[in-house]
């Protein structure tokens, strides 16, 4: 009877505890299979990128050679929504004589549903169901003394951190060493889309190669430049992370056994960074209604949103009239990732200042993000707006001239994806004059900042 491991954003075979434990119950008799059932129609609705495609088809390619080579195969199944998924499934454990299916729990709402429903209707087709905990550096759920959920970060990261001492975070020993090479390719998927494949490897060797590289030689000054967005300061590891390419704890470790993390890794800020990641994950099962387009802070839902075409076209298309903002977004256009403090900043911009409703903002940014990823995007975005969860007071309204100045100083960064603004002075190339702009072919500010944030600032306050 077969042992069947349902892939869906873990796409890898190392640190991997549902494959471990299929391995554990395989036996000769009882060989072990995957599946990994695309469902395009339901990713179109939750509005994962192209990009975000194209990497999933690569990095299932890659596992089915990596598979194959270990003599397990892995079906490629396709069912247009998370409703179809325990047909799909069923019928799999049929033709394979399947007794066992193990996967990872997912956090937000509709995954959620969707396993509850297929468990049900598995067990009730007599096949057994191992739910491993969701892929997170601290598995177990973060409590307070009274055994709630954290609202804000601090408190959560405390115990969060003394939880990750008592757990065992060790990667799962999974599958043995492998030649892949005499493995040939599967065809490519209909629903893959093109991505910068350039710039985001597919193939494990590479991603362990930039995890361990990020860990040796950048972790140690990560907290001094993580914010400058022209440095290669951060991991770039999200692509893989909301993929599942990586474990988490295939993070923790690396950092463990780096020179510098060896000794600093527990106050590392990267380790707290990571823990956001965990934080916003938690929120999507404690607090549902932010699984459903709602704001964290329900006062919030008041606030009528400006319709302003012009405007959200502008900033969708990087033609503001202010270079970073412009920058970030070509960025995010061109190679379907955003640095951090950008993220930050265009999120700010759109909703504090355009004041448009960070919703569309959040959609817009799934749709291109290559890392797409629904809890942190939806906690970045309303951390941004001020709606969410331990987000930004209201009145820190990011100042997008000053950010530039303090994060970009040389303009190096917004010389990189706004070429027409190259020859610029360090000075001038955060807010052009008219004249400056007339010749460079970059339009003007499509607002006033100091009033833009005073609208913003009164609608808050009369919450
Ligand atoms: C408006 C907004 C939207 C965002 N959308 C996403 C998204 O869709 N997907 C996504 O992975 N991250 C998102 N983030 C968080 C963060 O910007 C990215 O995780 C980070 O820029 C990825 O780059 P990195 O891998 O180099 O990160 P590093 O700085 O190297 O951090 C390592 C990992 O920690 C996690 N992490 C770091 N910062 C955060 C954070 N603030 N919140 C949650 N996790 C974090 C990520 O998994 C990241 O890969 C968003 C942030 C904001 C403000």
């Amino acid at each position: 009877m077969t042992q069947l491991v349902w892939l869906r954003n873990d796409l890898r075979i190392t640190d991997h505890p549902a494959f471990e434990q299929a391995l554990n119950l395989s036996t000769a008799n009882s060989p072990v299979a995957a599946v990994h059932i695309a469902t395009p129609r339901q990713w179109q609705q939750h509005n994962e990128s192209p990009a975000k495609c194209g990497l999933r088809a690569a990095l299932l390619q890659q596992l089915h050679r990596q598979l194959a080579a270990r003599g397990v195969t892995l079906h490629l199944l396709e069912t247009d929504t998370f409703t179809g998924c325990q047909d799909t499934l069923a019928e799999l454990c049929k033709t394979l004589g399947c007794s066992d299916v193990h996967w990872l729990e997912e956090s937000p709402l509709h995954e959620r549903q969707r396993d509850t429903h297929t468990a049900a209707f598995l067990q009730e087709n007599g096949i057994r169901c191992h739910i491993q905990p969701t892929d997170q550096i601290v598995s177990a759920t973060v409590l307070n003394q009274q055994n709630q959920p954290y609202k804000v970060f601090t408190p959560f990261y405390k115990r969060w951190r003394e939880l990750l001492l008592q757990s065992d975070t060790t990667p799962r020993a999974t599958f043995n060493e492998a030649d892949i090479s005499s493995v040939s390719d599967i065809p490519l998927p209909h629903w893959a889309g093109d991505y910068r494949s350039d710039l985001w490897p597919a193939d494990t060797e590479s991603i362990h190669r930039q995890m361990h590289r990020f860990c040796q030689s950048k972790m140690a000054s990560y907290g001094n430049l993580r914010d400058i967005p022209s440095q290669p300061a951060t991991s770039q590891i999200s692509p893989y992370l909301a993929l599942g390419a990586i474990g988490p704890r295939e993070l923790l470790n690396a950092m463990q056994l780096s020179a510098w993390g060896a000794d600093h890794w527990l106050e590392s800020d990267w380790l707290r960074e990571l823990a956001w990641r965990d934080f916003y994950r938690q929120l999507l099962i404690h607090f549902p209604r932010v699984n459903t387009h709602k704001a964290f802070r329900p006062d919030t839902e008041q606030i009528r949103w400006q319709q302003n075409d012009t405007h959200w076209n502008a900033w969708c298309q990087g033609l503001t009239g202010f270079p970073i903002i412009d920058a970030a977004m070509r960025q995010l256009q061109q190679t379907g990732w955003m640095h951090n403090r950008l993220r930050m900043l265009t999120a700010s911009f759109l909703s504090k200042l355009l004041f448009q409703d960070w919703r569309k903002g959040e959609a817009f940014f799934m749709q291109h993000l290559l890392d797409g990823d629904f809890a942190a995007n939806n906690g970045g975005w309303q951390w941004s707006a001020s709606v969410g969860c331990d987000a930004a007071p209201y009145f820190r309204v990011f100042n997008p001239i000053r950010q530039s100045e303090k994060f970009d100083p040389e303009g190096t960064f917004i010389r990189r994806f706004l070429p027409e603004l190259a020859s610029l002075d360090d000075k001038s190339i955060h807010n052009p004059g008219s004249e400056q702009r007339q010749s460079c072919g970059y339009p003007e500010a499509i607002i006033d900042y100091s009033a833009a944030r005073q609208y913003a600032i009164e609608v808050f306050k009369q919450l």
